[in-house]
C-alpha cells in the first residue's frame, strides 16, 4: 500500500489520506491502528483501504508516522460493524472505531506497547574458570543454582535485587559466555489470573432445558436469532448461559458475554472461570492500558475464546462470535453517553450476531420494553423462566414485601429520622441471628424535586408525563422535556396539605441515624463517596461478604448482582423516590430496580424479606413491585408509551447544543429546530428547552428532542439531521452539537 485512507476519531464523517514511507510498506494494512498527523496535532486512526496518488494530490501529502504491528489489525468483520454503528449513532467511523480499540491506546501518545523484561539463565557450555571479581563470582553460582533448581531463566530484576551489581554487570557475564540473557514478553493479562478450576453442574430444571434446547437448535443450524431470556432473580439464568457457551465451546466456537460493570463481581467472575478457565478473558475498567492492550491483543489472536466484560466488550476483537450473551439487558449502563460513539451495546449485539449468523441471548428478570415489544412482534424469541431454581423439589419462593406506610409514622416527620420502627427492629433481629441486611436508598442523580409530605403528590408536567424540576432561581417548575413551566403550588392540589418539601436524605445521614439508633449493629456504606477509590467497591462488597457488617447502605450500587447467602431482610428507604425523576423511564427504572433489590433476599435457603417504606403505597408501580407482576407493570407502561409515542413506540433522538453563552446557545439550536422542520415533517419535534442539567462545567445547554415514529426509517432522520447541519453552516464560537440517539435518559 502507498497510499492509506486512515478513519480519524474526528466528528467529520471523512477518511483522510497518507502516505506510506517505505520502511512501513509490509506493515499498512485495512485494520492497522496507525500514528497520523493532523493539522498541529498528531492522532491515532485506523486503516481503511489503500488510496490512490491523487487522493494525495489534493493535499499537501503526508506521511503515516507510525504504525503498532504488535497489535492483531482489526477484521472485516469488525470494520464493517463499526462502519454501521457510526451511521445508526450518527458520528463518524473513525469515533466509532476508537470504541473498537484498546481503551487507552486511541490517543496518538499512548505508549502502550508489548512489553518485554530481561530474562537470566545458565549456560552450561560456560568457560571452566569462574569469573574474576567476587561480585561476579556471586552472581554466576547463584544464577548456576538457580539452575539446578529448574528455577532459570529468572528475571533480571530477581538477579540484581539478590546479588547486587548493574544490568551491565550481566551483559559483561553473558558477553564472557557465563549467562545467556533474553527478551521475553511479558503479558501483563496473564500475571492478573490463576484461579481453581472446579466443576459442578447441576441438573437442568424444566425451564431451563427447555431455554437451552431452543438455543442449542438455533446454534446448530448457525441460524441468527435473538432470545428474550426473562426469568425472575435466582431462576437460573447464569446456568442457561453457561450450558449454552458448553455447547459453543464444543463446536469450537466462541463467545462474548456482556455484564453490568457493577455486577463484575468476583463471585460472577468465578461462576465462569470455574467452567472454562483459561478460555476467559475478563475485561474490566479496574485494568490499566498495559493490561488492557495484552487482552485485546490476546483475544484477537484467538487466546482467549470467551470474553467476559462491560459494554465495550461488545467491540472485542474475537473472530466471528457465534454466541453473544446480555445478562441483565435492560440496565442503562450498556448506552455509552460521552465520548461519541454513544452506542448501545446491547442493540450493537443484536447486529453484531445478526452479521455473524450467530445467537444472541439477552436476559433479564424485568426486560426492558425494547426487548419485551420486539418479543411481542415475534422479532426476539421469548423464553421464560417464571419461578426460582427450585431447592428439594419446590421452587423456592420470592421474599415476602411488606410496606411501611410512611404516613403511618409520625414520629419520623417530627425528626429528621428515616427508619421506621418496623425496619430497626428488622434489622436488628438480623443482627442478633447473624443474618445481614441490605439497605437502599435509591435516589439518583441531585433532581430537586418537590414532593407533598403529607401524602407524597409530586408535581407533573400536564403533557409529557414526567415529574417536574424546581428551579429556584425563578422560583418554577419545569417540565424537560417540552420545556413547560409552572409557578410551585402553595398547597397539595391533592390533599390540601400545606408541607411541601424537597426530597433528600443522604447515605451519610442515615448512616449516622442507624449509629445512633441501633449502636450495636455494624454498617457498611456503599456510595459514590466510598467507592471512588480503585478497588474501593470490591473491597466493600467482600468485607460484608465476610461478615464484617451486618448491614450494607448505599445507593443503586448495592442493588444489582450481589448474591449473598445470609441477606434476609432487604430494606427500601423510600420506595417511591426514583419514580419522582423527571424521565420518561423512570417508572421503569423504579420498577426494576425494586424488583432487582427484592431478589436480593434470601437466595440461599434462608427466607427473605423486603421492607418497602413509602408515602404511596398505591402508586401502581408499587403495587406491581409489590405483588412481582412485570406482566402488569408491562401492560401499564406500554400504555403510557404507546400513548406518548415514546419507546418502544417511536424512537427518541436528542439533540443538544452547549455553549458558554446561554443567549448564543439557545438561539443556534432554535435556528436549528426551524431547519429540522423543513427537513423532518413527519418526526414529532420537541424543543429546544433548557437541558435538564442546565449549566453544566459553565456550558449552558439547550435540548431538541425527535421522536421519531416506527415507520421512518433512520436512515431519513440522518439524512434529515445532516441536511440541517450543513444549512446550519458553521456553530458560533464553542457552541457543541451532540447528537444522541435512543437516549439513556435526561442529560
Ligand atoms: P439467575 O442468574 O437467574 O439469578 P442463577 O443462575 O444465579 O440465577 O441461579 C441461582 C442459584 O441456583 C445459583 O446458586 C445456581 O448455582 C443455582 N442453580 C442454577 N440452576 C440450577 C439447577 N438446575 N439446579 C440446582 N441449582 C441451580
Ligand atoms: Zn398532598
Ligand atoms: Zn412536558
Amino acid at each position: 500500500m502507498d497510499v492509506a485512507r486512515v478513519a480519524l476519531p474526528v466528528p467529520i464523517d471523512r477518511l483522510y489520506s497518507y502516505r506510506v514511507p517505505d520502511h512501513f510498506r509490509n506493515w499498512v494494512r485495512p485494520g492497522r491502528r496507525v500514528v497520523v498527523p493532523f493539522g498541529k496535532r498528531k492522532m491515532a486512526g485506523v486503516v481503511i483501504e489503500p488510496g490512490t496518488e491523487s487522493d494525495l494530490a489534493k493535499f499537501k501529502a503526508r506521511d503515516i508516522l507510525d504504525v503498532d504491528v504488535e497489535l492483531p489489525p482489526l477484521s472485516d468483520e469488525l470494520l464493517q460493524l463499526t462502519r454501521w454503528l457510526a451511521s445508526y449513532y450518527m458520528c463518524a467511523w473513525g469515533e466509532a472505531l476508537r470504541a473498537a480499540l484498546p481503551p487507552g491506546s486511541a490517543q496518538a501518545k499512548s505508549r502502550t506497547r508489548v512489553q518485554t523484561v530481561a530474562m537470566v539463565s545458565f549456560n552450561e557450555a560456560g568457560p571452566e574458570q569462574p569469573p574474576r571479581g567476587a561480585r561476579q563470582q556471586a552472581i554466576v553460582e547463584q544464577v548456576r543454582i538457580w539452575h539446578m533448581a529448574e528455577e532459570t531463566p529468572v528475571p533480571q530484576r530477581r538477579v540484581l535485587a539478590e546479588c547486587g551489581g548493574t544490568a551491565a554487570t550481566l551483559r559483561r557475564l553473558a558477553e564472557m559466555g557465563y549467562l545467556f540473557i533474553e527478551q521475553e514478553e511479558r503479558d501483563r493479562f496473564l500475571e492478573e489470573r490463576g484461579f481453581a478450576q472446579a466443576s459442578n453442574r447441576p441438573e437442568l430444571h424444566a425451564a431451563q432445558k427447555l431455554a437451552v434446547d431452543a438455543i442449542h437448535e438455533a446454534m446448530t443450524k448457525k441460524r441468527f436469532e435473538t432470545f428474550l431470556l426473562h426469568g425472575v432473580t435466582g431462576s437460573g439464568k447464569t446456568e442457561v448461559y453457561l450450558r449454552v457457551l458448553e455447547e459453543a465451546r464444543k463446536n469450537g466456537q466462541t463467545a462474548i458475554v456482556l455484564v453490568p460493570e457493577i455486577s463484575l463481581t468476583p463471585q460472577t467472575v468465578r461462576r465462569f472461570r470455574s467452567r472454562f478457565g483459561d478460555e476467559v478473558a475478563v475485561l474490566h475498567s479496574r485494568m490499566g492500558d498495559g493490561e488492557r492492550y495484552d487482552a485485546w491483543r490476546g483475544i484477537g489472536e484467538g487466546r482467549y475464546p470467551i470474553v467476559i466484560g462491560p459494554r465495550s466488550a461488545i467491540l472485542a476483537p474475537l473472530a466471528s462470535p457465534s454466541v453473544i450473551i446480555v445478562d441483565e439487558e435492560h440496565e442503562s449502563s450498556y448506552k455509552q453517553f460521552d465520548p461519541a460513539p454513544r452506542y448501545h451495546a446491547r442493540d450493537v449485539a443484536v447486529m453484531r450476531a445478526h452479521r455473524n449468523n450467530a445467537v444472541c441471548i439477552l436476559g433479564s428478570a424485568t426486560p426492558s420494553l425494547e426487548s419485551l415489544a420486539n418479543a411481542r412482534e415475534n422479532k426476539y424469541t421469548l423464553l421464560e423462566m417464571p419461578e426460582r431454581v427450585p431447592v428439594a423439589g419446590t421452587p423456592a419462593r420470592l421474599p415476602h414485601i411488606r410496606i411501611v406506610d410512611l404516613r403511618n409514622e409520625p414520629e419520623l416527620r417530627q425528626s429528621s429520622n428515616a427508619l421506621s420502627k418496623p425496619l430497626l427492629d428488622g434489622i436488628s433481629q438480623r443482627a442478633k441471628r447473624g443474618e445481614q441486611t441490605i439497605l437502599l436508598l435509591n435516589r439518583r442523580g441531585f433532581a430537586p424535586v418537590m414532593e407533598c409530605v403529607t401524602c407524597g403528590w409530586v408535581p407533573e408536567c400536564p403533557d409529557c408525563s414526567v415529574s417536574m424540576v424546581y428551579h429556584r432561581p425563578l422560583n418554577h417548575l419545569r417540565c424537560h422535556y417540552c420545556g413547560v413551566t409552572q409557578p410551585p403550588p402553595k398547597v397539595c392540589p391533592t390533599c390540601d396539605g400545606r408541607d411541601l418539601a424537597f426530597q433528600g436524605a443522604g447515605t451519610q445521614r442515615l448512616e449516622s441515624e442507624l449509629a445512633g439508633r441501633l449502636p450495636d449493629v455494624r454498617v457498611l456504606r456503599m456510595d459514590l463517596d466510598t467507592t471512588s477509590k480503585k478497588g474501593s467497591h470490591h473491597d466493600i462488597l467482600e468485607r460484608f461478604g465476610n461478615g464484617e457488617a451486618d448491614v450494607l447502605l448505599g445507593t443503586q450500587m448495592v442493588a444489582k448482582g450481589l448474591d449473598f447467602e445470609k441477606v434476609t431482610l432487604v430494606g427500601i428507604i423510600r420506595a417511591e423516590a426514583g419514580l419522582q425523576l423527571p424521565d420518561i423511564r423512570a417508572e421503569e427504572r423504579a420498577f426494576q430496580l425494586l424488583t432487582q433489590v427484592a431478589g436480593r433476599a434470601g437466595r440461599a435457603d434462608l427466607e427473605g424479606e423486603v421492607i418497602l417504606q413509602c408515602l404511596d403505597p398505591g402508586h401502581p408501580i408499587i403495587q406491581f413491585a409489590l405483588k412481582h407482576d412485570y406482566a402488569g407493570f408491562a401492560q401499564y407502561a406500554l400504555a403510557t408509551r404507546s400513548v406518548l409515542n415514546y419507546p418502544p413506540t417511536g424512537r427518541l433522538v436528542s439533540i443538544l447544543f452547549s455553549g458558554p453563552d446561554d443567549d448564543a446557545t439557545r438561539k443556534t439550536a432554535e435556528r436549528f429546530r426551524r431547519l429540522v422542520d423543513s427537513q423532518l415533517t413527519d418526526v414529532d419535534r420537541l424543543g429546544p428547552s433548557p437541558a435538564f442539567i442546565h449549566r453544566l462545567k459553565n456550558r449552558y445547554r439547550h435540548q431538541i428532542l425527535l421522536k421519531v415514529p416506527q415507520v421512518v426509517p433512520s436512515s431519513r432522520v440522518r439524512e434529515g439531521l445532516f441536511a440541517a447541519e450543513k444549512a446550519l453552516g458553521s456553530l458560533p464560537a464553542s457552541v457543541r452539537l451532540t447528537i444522541d440517539v435512543d437516549p439513556a435518559g435526561l442529560v
